[in-house]
């Protein structure tokens, strides 16, 4: 039998679960993220005892970035240049491997989320989509010609910048490295800075959302013509708002004005930007995800 063991590593919170997919997904606890020492702590302990009564295979590690994910760097593994207070280059992955004694894979949260998509979710059958979500951060993650695009490090999908609107109360933003980028005008806290209440407690006919729209459909409109994916899933708690979705996939239709002739887009738009057909789970399975990958499963 193969089991694996995996990590989504978020911000505020930790996600560790063994498994093998969405139909088998067991033992799930969370923890707050704090300082490495105590958090990563926390999970060795979490998957020794685990591995105890039934050996792992392979440990897979979604993480917040910056990270290293490139094999052949000294520094693989290590969460690089976060401005969170603790995790600056913060060894990680190689952490695991060492108290576990088993392959680890690594990469960002947003890639695993794109790998577990592409097995069991909305991106099943495609080679070329994206998975972006709209949280605390903007992140994406890319598949393209069926392989995650890595490179220099790793895209940062967030922080192209987009001009804003006329009408935007707060248009300088709220990236503290670029103002207004992509992440800087629509992530969640410049919702709560914009409009001076929590996303989650605007009501859902507030002018934030029309706007928010906007701003996610020029971020996408420069994703499709970059990128050219097959489908684009929208996961992140600001996008738990079920009415955005309509009014954004209008405004990516008239922000591209007919130039990517499509049907995809041009007829099935319902179809081409959707939510994660994993639902809350997609992180940690991503992370399942890519245990095995590492595991070559
Ligand atoms: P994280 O990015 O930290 O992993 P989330 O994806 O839940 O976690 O993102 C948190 C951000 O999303 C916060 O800024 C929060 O205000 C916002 N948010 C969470 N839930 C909702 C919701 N139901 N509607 C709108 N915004 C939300
Ligand atoms: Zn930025």
């Amino acid at each position: 039998m193969t089991l694996f063991g995996g990590i989504e590593a978020g911000g505020t919170k930790f996600v560790c679960a063994i498994g093998t997919g969405p139909d088998d997904l067991r033992n799930e606890i969370r923890f707050p993220t704090t300082t490495p020492a105590e958090t990563i702590g926390q999970a060795v302990a979490y998957f020794k005892e685990q591995a105890a009564n039934e050996p792992l295979d392979a440990i897979g590690i979604a993480s917040f970035g910056p990270v290293d994910p490139d094999p052949k760097s000294a520094t693989w593994g290590y969460i690089t240049t976060t401005p969170k207070p603790h995790w600056h280059n913060t060894e990680f992955a190689t952490v695991l491997q060492r108290e576990l004694n088993v392959p680890v894979g690594f990469d960002t949260d947003v890639n695993g989320a794109a790998l577990g998509e592409n097995r069991w979710g909305a991106a099943q059958w495609l080679d070329n989509f994206i998975y972006l979500t709209i949280g605390t951060g903007i992140g994406g993650g890319a598949v393209v010609n069926g392989q995650l695009v890595h490179g220099l490090l790793h895209p940062e999908m967030g922080h192209f910048l987009l001009p804003p609107r006329d009408d935007d109360p707060s248009p300088d933003g709220f990236c503290p490295y670029h103002g207004h980028c992509f992440e800087g005008m629509a992530n969640g806290p410049a919702i709560e800075k914009r409009w001076g209440q929590k996303a989650e407690t605007l009501a859902e006919d507030h002018p934030a959302w029309e706007l928010e729209a906007h701003y996610l459909a020029v971020g996408l409109e420069n994703l499709i013509c970059v990128y050219s994916p097959q489908r684009i899933i929208m996961g992140g708690g600001v996008m738990e708002q079920k009415q955005v979705f309509p009014m954004l996939r209008q405004k990516v239709i008239e922000l591209l004005n007919g130039y990517v002739q499509s049907p995809a887009i041009l007829e099935e738009i319902d179809r081409y930007i959707v939510p994660p057909g994993l639902g809350n789970k997609a992180g940690i399975l991503g992370a399942i995800a890519l245990a095995q990958r590492q595991a070559g499963v």
